[in-house]
């Protein structure tokens, strides 16, 4: 991956600076990406479908993007359903790998929670705004590298900052930065630090050798239990030593909160830790396993990054690469449930009425979006399988404040992403705990126009105060602990609400954190996931409890290299 100048593929079109009156509150115009939103319209007819494994394998059948306007295929090797980062990701591998793919996309565009706003002709990145695993090793840069995508970054450094009430704190890539910091902020507990930082790298270390020998999880059939019990029990198989495999289960079944007590780390340490992990997990502590918690910060040491020209370069390449090998990408066509024939998944039925035949569907996203009705229709043998209990309960909304502030009022060392908790005395989670992330509208010197732009923001509950005003306010009080006096100097300020995210992501809420027990099948982040039925594969951020592009990253090209394999 590059982490220079690379030109934008697509970069983002804004409209023309406008005088409109600073006021929190105005509503945000989703940020048009490019030449998808002047994409013409087209229609596609209800197509004549054809049983996969009969003798007209989709494969042979010719092929011809959708873009071209070529012939309708009658049957795919795969269809694709939601062109997020992880439908992407799965459709442009598999066309590179030579399958028929085709992707749905219910909206307009293409990207999910990669899409942003525009104001005032700045784009706002208020869903996705840091990149991890974005380095040597990380899922990201490995799938950039086997796509060959050249993906303009900016490596951040330090990767996250912690603001306490009574501390500040930088967490550097390389935890050899967290000693100095450590050292001057929690001296008390060096001694715990020390101890818990390496054990973490190496559950993770050992967890990634082992996830990569572990079948699609929950095992489906006898042969996968096989395999599960053998990865977990046996030394020569896995490369993972015994007792590490012991170590593994015993983090996934330890909540984190109470292994920073048995590491003995004090109230303000555990507050930094907790911050990072709700930042990027969207979960506390105490919901969390040590197994995640050490996958989560691994995830920081793997390279942080931000894409200049924003995540939606992310989401255009992928996009480029999968119509460049051949497959079809359909906007405005959403899936209304799965087809099953004789025991397996065939293929799904558009929110249209056409039935689009597949030998696997891919699905990125939740049974909930779709309102429950991804299931399959078929009786029989499938009305007796137990629907899957989904984790996919939407419990978190986002917040979010996007402003302008003149570049000079900026603090030097504040980085890309800075963590403010609020109260010492609660948990560095929900309200109590605000993100503030430093925007760029890409690489050209002065873009800005001598003024930084910042996303600030918050997860809160369903049920938290939806007020614009008091939400705005609430926001600035905390950011003026780290840019004092913030709100005399802000130039703008608009509170985007939870209702236009939520439409601009597709989403049902503005940011859902899934109900799972995460303790389940060695933290499950980024496995290739059944949801169920012989054909059906998961891919996106909510099979499993993390939220991560990385992740998503990571369980895409799982899937992929699945259906290769058996396809
Ligand atoms: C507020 C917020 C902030 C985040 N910040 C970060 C961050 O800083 N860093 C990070 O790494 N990750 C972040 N994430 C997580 C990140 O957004 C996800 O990991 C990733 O973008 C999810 O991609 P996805 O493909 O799983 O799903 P999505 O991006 O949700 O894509 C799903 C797609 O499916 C489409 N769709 C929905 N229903 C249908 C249907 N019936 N038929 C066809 N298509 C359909 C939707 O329109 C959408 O395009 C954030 C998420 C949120 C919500």
């Amino acid at each position: 991956m590059d982490s220079g100048v690379t030109p934008d593929a697509n970069p983002p079109q804004h409209p023309p600076p406008s005088s409109a009156p600073d006021q929190a509150g105005a509503s945000l115009e989703p940020c048009p990406p490019g030449r998808r939103a002047q994409a013409p319209s087209r229609d596609y007819p209800a197509t004549e479908a054809q049983a996969p494994g009969e003798s007209d394998r989709p494969s042979d059948v010719t092929r011809s993007p959708s873009d071209s306007g070529g012939p309708r295929k009658s049957a795919w090797d795969v269809v694709v359903v939601g062109g997020g980062i992880g439908g992407l990701a799965v459709a442009g591998l598999l066309a590179q790998a030579g399958r028929a793919v085709l992707l749905l996309e219910a909206s307009t565009q293409l990207g999910g929670a990669c899409l942003g706003m525009t104001w005032d002709g700045h784009r706002y990145d208020l869903g996705v705004g840091l990149l991890t695993g974005a380095g040597p090793g990380g899922a990201v840069g490995a799938l950039c590298e086997r796509l060959q995508i050249s993906l303009p970054t900016m490596a951040c450094d330090p990767a996250l900052q912690v603001a306490l009430a009574r501390h500040r704190v930088d967490l550097s890539r390389s935890a050899e930065g967290w000693w100095p910091e450590i050292h001057r902020e929690f001296p008390d507990d060096e001694a715990g630090w020390h101890e818990l930082v390496p054990d973490l790298a190496s559950l993770a270390a050992d967890r990634d050798e082992l996830a990569r020998r572990l079948p699609p999880l929950p095992p489906d059939g006898w042969l996968d239990r096989f395999r599960c019990w053998r990865s977990l029990t046996l030394q020569r198989v896995t490369g993972v030593a015994r007792p590490a495999t012991r170590k593994l289960r015993s983090a996934a079944a330890t909540p984190f909160h109470q292994a920073l007590l048995e590491y003995g780390l004090g109230a303000a340490s555990r507050q930094a830790l907790e911050a990072c992990l709700w930042y990027l997990l969207l979960r506390g502590a105490d919901e969390c396993s040590t197994l995640e918690a050490a996958l989560a910060l691994q995830r920081l040491r793997e390279g942080l990054a931000v894409i200049p020209n924003g995540p939606m370069a992310l989401a255009d390449l992928l996009a480029q690469r999968t119509r460049e090998h051949g497959g079809e990408i359909r906007l405005r066509t959403g899936a209304a449930r799965c087809v099953a024939e004789r025991g397996r998944i065939v293929g799904v039925t558009t929110t249209a009425g056409e039935t689009i035949r597949a030998r696997w569907v891919v699905t990125d996203v939740p049974p909930g979006v779709l309102m429950g009705e991804l299931w399959p229709t078929a009786r029989g043998v499938f009305r007796r399988r137990r629907p899957a209990q989904g984790p996919w309960e939407p419990r978190c909304i986002a917040q979010v404040l996007g402003m302008a502030i003149p570049e000079a009022y900026l603090p030097a060392e504040l980085g890309y992403h800075c963590l403010v908790v609020g109260d010492a005395g609660r948990p560095a989670r929900d309200e109590n705990l605000v993100f503030v992330r430093r925007m760029t509208d890409g690489l050209a010197e002065g873009a800005s126009g001598g003024l930084a732009r910042l996303c600030v923001g918050r997860f809160v509950p369903p049920s938290a105060s939806a007020d614009g005003g008091a939400v705005a306010r609430a926001l600035l009080e905390a950011l003026d602990r780290v840019i004092p006096g913030v709100e005399s100097i802000a130039v703008h300020q608009r509170f985007a609400p939870a209702s236009a995210l939520a439409e601009l992501w597709g989403l049902p809420m503005a940011a859902v954190r899934y109900t799972v027990d995460s303790r389940v099948w060695l933290g499950r982040r980024g496995l290739p996931h059944r949801v169920g039925w012989p054909g059906l594969l998961a891919v996106g951020e909510w099979t499993y409890p993390g939220r991560l592009i990385s992740d998503v990253a990571e369980g895409a090209m799982r899937v992929a290299d699945l259906i290769a394999a058996e396809t």
